[in-house]
């Protein structure tokens, strides 16, 4: 498999250091709000290059942290009257909530700051004794970056560059300004630990260099985030990292692009800040997850209306055609002798190999679903065939398409569930969002069969335009009438 490093601007052929056994780290939220699409854009890719890695072979150590103590939640706590634990722990929960709901798997290892604070305080000593970081008269402690030189190697950042652009502020007692915090000194009303250095509370990027060499070794095989968090984030923590211990932190790094809002760059200040909720409270949660997937991972990524209603087509599309595939093969009795004919089979040979080609290519997922539904659309054409859908050879073309189907799903998380169950919550979610009335509608259609009993063609006509009209369409099935929105 090749893989983008963002380290190196280029694809490199991915494969771990130890055996078969890939330890990842991607950084995880700040507990202070809840996740917005962006977040949920990261969860998804991170958790498809997983299970990818995973269904082919490797063994995989996933590590992602929570940030339970940082400026954002002692304000937050400080706004509501709680303690920064509360806004923490309501948050982290309603991140996992939103990541079962798309489907985004736990990861095996999901530590919290304010849990390893030994491990950081340790790993501050190691920076202070070797050079790389001092104390303050504030009981803070700085990384020294010009100890460093090969700072700025992870984002392109030339220290010359930065250093023009950086100025010390008012109140700050470090040697230059663009040393950053590991350890801040306590203030007045905020959380803090004790230290060797007084009480205090840790800087943000330290967490992960202590929380990632806690669980793995180093380097890392992978570790992910974000584009954002390039620089500073990525780049300090890779500076602490190999300033402690003599080895580079990751191996690969792996960073996902932006999503926009209409073309946008989605900001709280803008007002088109949208979060999980406020898009599930309207679509699927497959729905999204699909859309998040239906992009490269590094490429940006737009969310629109009309972006989602597509999405939703589509995949209430494939599920239709699934749910015709295993109708097919539990209703058809007595299949016809005979194989399919050799360019179909030629064709899905071809789109087999096309899958596993763009999984491979830095995991390109937009190109993995194209493949998927090119599948499903030929064998929605053999369904409708009536002389091939009866074939033994579509029958065992049907059994290997859904091996397939559940296969490349559960890679990408993706049409896992009863096909039946989903199209009945995707109609839910379409009269939902379309404040359809059912008993009105129900009303209707009862109506309309009467008067088709009653042999009133005329009122039965009438009744079926008025509901077309509403965006419903009738069915007529010899259990009686179905409906559906549109
Ligand atoms: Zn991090």
């Amino acid at each position: 498999m090749q893989l983008y490093n963002t380290l190196t601007h280029k694809k490199e052929p991915f494969s771990p250091l130890r055996d078969s056994h890939v330890g990842m780290y991607v950084c995880g939220i700040t507990a202070y709000d809840y996740c917005h699409i962006g977040h949920a854009r990261s969860a998804v890719v991170f958790d498809v290059l997983v299970r990818y890695l995973r269904a082919n072979g490797y063994k995989v150590t996933f590590v992602r942290n929570f940030t339970d103590v940082d400026d954002k939640i002692i304000a937050r706590a400080a706004k509501e009257g709680t303690d920064e634990a509360t806004i923490a722990k309501r948050y982290i929960d309603a991140f996992h909530e939103d990541m079962e709901r798309l489907g985004v798997l736990r990861a095996d290892v999901e530590p919290k700051a304010t849990e390893h604070i030994g491990d950081m305080i340790a790993l501050c000593q190691k920076l202070i004794a070797n050079g790389h970081a001092y104390v303050t008269a504030d009981g803070s402690v700085y990384f020294r970056v010009r100890s460093f030189p090969r700072y700025g190697q992870l984002s392109g950042h030339n220290l010359n560059d930065l250093r023009s652009g950086a100025r010390v502020e008012p109140g700050e007692t470090k040697e230059d300004p663009l040393d950053f915090a590991l350890w801040k000194g306590a203030k007045p009303g905020e959380p803090s630990w004790e230290s060797p250095w007084g009480l205090g509370r840790p800087g943000w990027h330290i967490e992960c260099s202590a929380m990632s060499e806690r669980y793995l070794p180093l380097p890392l095989d992978i570790h992910g985030g974000g584009q954002d968090l390039i620089f500073p984030h990525h780049e300090n923590e890779a500076a602490q990292t190999e300033a402690a211990t003599g080895k580079p932190l990751a191996r690969f790094w792996v960073h996902n692009g932006f999503v926009q809002i209409d073309t946008e760059k989605m900001s709280k200040s803008l007002g088109n800040f949208v979060t999980i909720r406020d898009i599930l409270a309207q679509h699927h949660p497959e729905t999204l997850r699909l859309f998040l997937l239906t992009k490269h991972y590094r490429s940006p990524l737009d969310y629109t209306r009309t972006a989602m209603d597509e999405t939703e087509t589509a995949l209430r599309r494939a599920y239709l055609t699934k749910a015709a595939m295993e109708e097919a093969l539990a209703n058809t009795k007595g299949w016809d002798p005979g194989n399919l004919p050799p360019e179909v089979v030629v064709e899905i040979t071809a789109i087999e190999t096309k899958w596993d080609e763009a999984m491979d290519d830095d995991l390109n997922t937009a190109a993995a679903l194209g493949h998927s539904f090119a599948l499903l659309r030929v064998i929605s054409r053999l369904l409708e065939d009536k002389k091939l859908r009866r074939l033994a050879g579509t029958r065992d073309l049907l059994r290997h398409a859904l091996e397939r189907l559940d296969a490349w799903g559960g890679v990408l998380g993706l049409l896992q569930r009863p096909a039946r169950e989903v199209l009945a919550e995707l109609r839910a979610v379409r009269i939902q969002r379309r404040g359809i009335n059912t008993e009105a509608i129900e009303a209707l259609v009862a109506a309309r069969q009467q008067a088709r009993q009653a042999k009133d063609f005329a009122r039965a006509d009438a009744l079926r335009e008025e509901l077309a009209a509403m965006g419903v369409s009738v069915q007529d099935t010899p259990s009686g009438p179905t409906w559906d929105v549109e």
